[in-house]
């Protein structure tokens, strides 16, 4: 491979980017997206809203419609709520406010691997704590690593990538009990599960609950996402973020996804059909499986190496994400929860990868 002339960052050297391979497949269900479009009409309010953007001016750099539109949505104020090109900006903006090379960031693996990522990226040191073996939070584990390394940040993500599982009020009080700074709970999934952290913003001024337009609101293309904590933080990340870093058609573009709500609840409803029925279904297939409150779900098959299973369910044009290399997860993939005839391609084909 060619190296730049002059060598990236020591600490950046052995990295490898995070990247899903995008394949050309007819069934796509490894970045867990949503099979859906959004609505419609969402897309006409786009386009006749376009004509008023003023495109020889920055955009508002408070956002100040859309923050006001989202701290609507959670019952919040404004002033609480902080937007960026995707949630992965708006953990990069906390980790470049609350992280550093004399900061320490805690994680219980296995979790969504961008957090570890994004705090190396900004030089930020991390701790990996584990799970149990059934992946559920182990409070003790939590305990032993925020009192031994005291992380500026403690990283939850809730339901969890790539395992699905959801973690509780009382395990969130909890960790907020025991973690002495932020304790951010990534809700990429949040729509799919049960309860939100949201619910309980008011037990502390150290709680960041992270959510994202990609995944449940159909719109992985706009990247756009938010964070919602105490006003001190956000206010904090403002003095990270570049200036303008929110251009003004995402800001429209997500104002207006607002708008259609029960739409975007219809959507979720559809898919935590689908994913019941992916669940009982491979129940009877000769793979273990996680329960999840996400669009996706974890299996491991029992019987046939994974990465052969991966390959083969390509050679019938479904792409899963391969799992199995990453640490913990041996012998895993993971399915996103797509169109009910995607789901159907993806169990036709996968019985017979089995088989
Ligand atoms: C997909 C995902 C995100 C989304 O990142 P965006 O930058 O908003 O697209 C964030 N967190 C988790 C856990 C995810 O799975």
């Amino acid at each position: 491979m060619n190296r730049p002339a002059i060598p990236v960052r020591a600490d950046l050297e052995l990295m490898e980017g995070y990247h899903s391979p995008q394949v050309d497949v007819s069934v796509r269900l490894n970045t867990n997206e949503s099979p859906f479009p959004p609505p419609a009409a969402w897309l006409d309010a786009l386009r006749s809203e376009l004509a008023g953007v003023p495109f020889h001016r920055y955009p508002d750099r408070r956002a100040t419609a859309l923050r006001r539109a989202i701290a609507h949505d959670h019952g919040v104020r404004p002033e609480q709520v902080f937007c960026a090109n995707g949630s992965n900006e708006a953990l990069q903006c906390l980790l470049l406010a609350f992280g550093g090379t004399d900061r320490t960031v805690a994680t219980f693996e296995p979790t969504y691997a961008l957090h570890t990522h994004i705090a190396r990226l900004t030089g930020t040191p991390t701790v990996a704590g584990e799970r149990n073996h059934d992946f559920t939070l182990d409070l003790g584990e939590v305990e032993r690593v925020v009192a031994e390394t005291r992380p500026a940040i403690t990283f939850l993500c809730s339901p969890n990538n790539p395992t699905g599982l959801c973690e509780t009020p009382s395990t969130v009080r909890s960790v907020l009990d025991l973690a002495p700074g932020l304790v951010v709970v990534d809700e990429a999934y949040g729509q799919f599960a049960a309860w939100s952290a949201m619910d309980i913003l008011d037990a502390s001024d150290r709680l960041v609950v992270v959510r994202t337009f990609s995944k449940t609101w159909s719109m992985a293309a706009a990247r756009l996402g938010y964070l919602v904590a105490s006003e001190p933080v956000v206010t904090s990340l403002e003095s990270v973020a570049l200036p303008y870093h929110l251009d003004s058609v995402k800001q429209l573009a997500g104002r207006l996804a607002l708008q259609f709500k029960p739409e975007m609840h219809a959507r979720v409803s559809m898919l935590k059909e689908e994913r019941s029925r992916l669940f009982a279904a491979l129940g009877d297939l000769d793979v273990e499986t996680w329960p999840s409150e996400a669009n996706f779900i974890l299996f491991r098959p029992l019987r046939r190496e994974a990465g052969e299973v991966w390959q083969r369910l390509l050679e019938h044009s479904v792409l899963v994400r391969d799992c199995s290399r990453w640490p913990r997860l041996a012998g895993c993939l993971r399915v996103t929860v797509g169109t009910q005839e995607e789901n159907s391609a993806f169990l036709v084909a996968l019985r017979k990868c089995l088989s």
